[in-house]
C-alpha cells in the first residue's frame, strides 16, 4: 500500500487525491491535486512535478494524460507521484511567486518551519514528496521566443549526475548544466540528497502548448523506460534538437531598461559580440544593446511580463561550451 496525502493506493493502483500543504486566511485547509500510479511489481519511486511558478501551467495536461492515456499500473514497475500544481496560491494569481508573501518558491528549498508561506509550504512537499522519491522531473516552462532543453545539475555525487544525464538524454531536450547562481531549487535539493533530477523546460508559460505537451509526455515516458519502470525501447522525440553536446548557459540581464527588440534566432549560433537584443526608450532612443559576451547558441528571451526590461530583468539565455565537469 502506497500512502500520500488522501491517496492510499494498492499494487496496481491508479488514483487521484489532495495533499494538505497549510491553511488560508478563512481556517480552510489548502491542498494540491495528487496522483499515484502504484506498479503492480515493486520498484523506486518517480515524482513528476510542476507549478511552483503558478504561470507554468502545462504540466497539468502533460501529467492529466500521462495517467488518463498512458501510465497502466499493470505495467509500472515501482510508483509515479504526479503533482503538476505545487503552489496554489500563485496559479490562482496567476503569478510567478506566491502573492501572499512574494516569494519564487523555486528558491525556498528544503523550506523551513519558520519561515513565511512558501517555506512552510515547500518543508511539506519536501518531506512529503521529494524525501519520498527515487528520481524527479522538475517541470518548468519559458515564455517563447524560446527552445526547449532540459537542465541537470554539477554538484552532487558523480553518480547521481551521471544518472540525471541519462534520464536527460532519454527525455530528449538539448541539454545544459544548470548554473551555480540559483541557491533553494528544488532540483538542487534532490540532487544533495542523492536522487537523480532533471528539469525540462517547455515552452509557453500561461498556455496548453501542444509540442510541448506532446514531447513532455514522450520524454516523460522515455525516463520511465530508462529507469526500467516501464518496459519498452525510449523512442525518438520529433524535436529540433539544436546540439548534441551538453552545454552550459548564463544568463543576460539589463544594465538599463527599455521596450526590448530581438535581434537573434533561438536555437542559431551565435558568434562573440553579436547584438542579442537592443533596449529603446519610449521614442526609440537606444538605450542598450545586449551582446553575446562569448560565441554559442542563444536559448531563449526569458521576459517574464510585457516585451521591456527594467535594470536586473532577465533578457537572455546564452548556451556555450561546457568547461569541464
Ligand atoms: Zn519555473
Amino acid at each position: 500500500m502506497f500512502k500520500i496525502g488522501s491517496i492510499e493506493a494498492a499494487p496496481g493502483a491508479s488514483l487521484t487525491g489532495t495533499l494538505a500543504v497549510a491553511f488560508g486566511m478563512d481556517g480552510r485547509e489548502i491542498t494540491i491535486p495528487i496522483a499515484v500510479v502504484n506498479g503492480r511489481e515493486p520498484g523506486p519511486v518517480l515524482l513528476v512535478e510542476g507549478g511552483l511558478h503558478g504561470i507554468e501551467i502545462v504540466t497539468i495536461d502533460i501529467c492529466r494524460r500521462l495517467l488518463q492515456e498512458h501510465l497502466d499500473p499493470a505495467a509500472v514497475k515501482g510508483t509515479i507521484i504526479l503533482a503538476p500544481q505545487l503552489n496554489p496560491w500563485a496559479f490562482h494569481a496567476s503569478t510567478r511567486v506566491t502573492p501572499h508573501d512574494f516569494q519564487d518558491m523555486n528558491r525556498v528549498f528544503p523550506g523551513a518551519d519558520g519561515g513565511t508561506l512558501s517555506h512552510k509550504v515547500a518543508r511539506v512537499i519536501t518531506q512529503e514528496l521529494l524525501d519520498r522519491a527515487d528520481y524527479v522531473i522538475d517541470c518548468h516552462s519559458c515564455n517563447p521566443p524560446s527552445i526547449h532543453f532540459t537542465i541537470v545539475g554539477e554538484d552532487g555525487d558523480p553518480d547521481v549526475r551521471e544518472t540525471s544525464i541519462r534520464m536527460a538524454r532519454a527525455f530528449g531536450y538539448p541539454i545544459l548544466n544548470a548554473g551555480t547562481a540559483h541557491k533553494g531549487t528544488l532540483r538542487g535539493y534532490c540532487v544533495s540528497r542523492g536522487k537523480p533530477s532533471i528539469t525540462p523546460e517547455f515552452v509557453f508559460s500561461r498556455r496548453l502548448d501542444e509540442t510541448s505537451i506532446r514531447t513532455g509526455v514522450v520524454g516523460i515516458l522515455n525516463v520511465l523506460k530508462s529507469l526500467k519502470m516501464l518496459p519498452g525501447e525510449v523512442e525518438a522525440t520529433t524535436m529540433d534538437v539544436f546540439f548534441e553536446d551538453i552545454m552550459d548557459y548564463t544568463t543576460l540581464s539589463a544594465r538599463k531598461g527599455g521596450i526590448c527588440s530581438f535581434t537573434a534566432a533561438c536555437g542559431e549560433p551565435v558568434v562573440k559580440g553579436d547584438t542579442l537584443a537592443i533596449l529603446r526608450d519610449i521614442w526609440g532612443t537606444e538605450m542598450e544593446r545586449i551582446l553575446a559576451p562569448e560565441s554559442g547558441i542563444l536559448l531563449a528571451y526569458p521576459l517574464q511580463a510585457n516585451q521591456a526590461a527594467a535594470t536586473g530583468d532577465k533578457i537572455a539565455y546564452l548556451a556555450f561550451k561546457a568547461a569541464p565537469h
